[in-house]
């Protein structure tokens, strides 16, 4: 069976600590799918067409990695989406704390499929995707923190 992983999240956007997970985590997989996912509740600034169209940008030449926006749980969609693995990022103990329950729930809900975690690279390390918004919101240039094939609209 192909080793198969979703590195599931919000992308709001997408940043250079996200492709630098990907970056380390392709060698190790046979396909990733970036999952969008979308939470009704949720308010996002950039819209699921957009972060999917510069992500699929970002990856166009990189035919193991696929881009998809989900609404159900993430288990249902590794499910449904024959991938065994959930790919996720960490930069810091906080981080761990989070990212270790949700892990460990998931687990819970389906013991075939496991969580990977990668951990950050240094540089991106405080690059997180809310700063990167409120930076974009208030007129910042954001373009160090984002793959250098997204553009973001000034
Ligand atoms: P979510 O809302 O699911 O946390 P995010 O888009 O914020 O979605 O993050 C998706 C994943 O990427 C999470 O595992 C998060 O820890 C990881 N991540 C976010 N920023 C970075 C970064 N700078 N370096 C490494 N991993 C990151």
């Amino acid at each position: 069976m192909k080793r198969n992983a979703v590195f599931p999240g919000s992308f709001d956007p997408y940043t250079l600590g996200h492709h630098s997970v990907i970056e380390k985590a392709l060698p190790l997989f046979d396909e990733i799918t970036i999952a969008i996912g979308i939470n009704s509740t949720k308010k996002y600034a950039f819209s699921v067409d957009q972060r999917l169209q510069w992500i699929e940008n970002v990856y166009k030449n990189e035919p193991s990695i696929k881009v998809k926006a989900f609404q159900e749980l993430t288990i249902e969609f590794c499910q449904t989406n024959q991938c065994k693995y959930i790919l996720r990022g960490l930069r810091n103990s906080i981080d761990f704390q989070y990212e270790s329950n949700i892990a460990h729930m998931n687990h819970d809900l389906d013991q075939d499929i496991e969580t990977v975690f990668m951990l950050c690279n240094p540089a991106y390390a405080a690059i997180n995707s809310s700063i990167v918004r409120e930076i974009y919101k208030n007129g910042g240039d954001v373009s160090q923190f984002i793959p250098e094939k997204m553009t973001i609209p000034l």
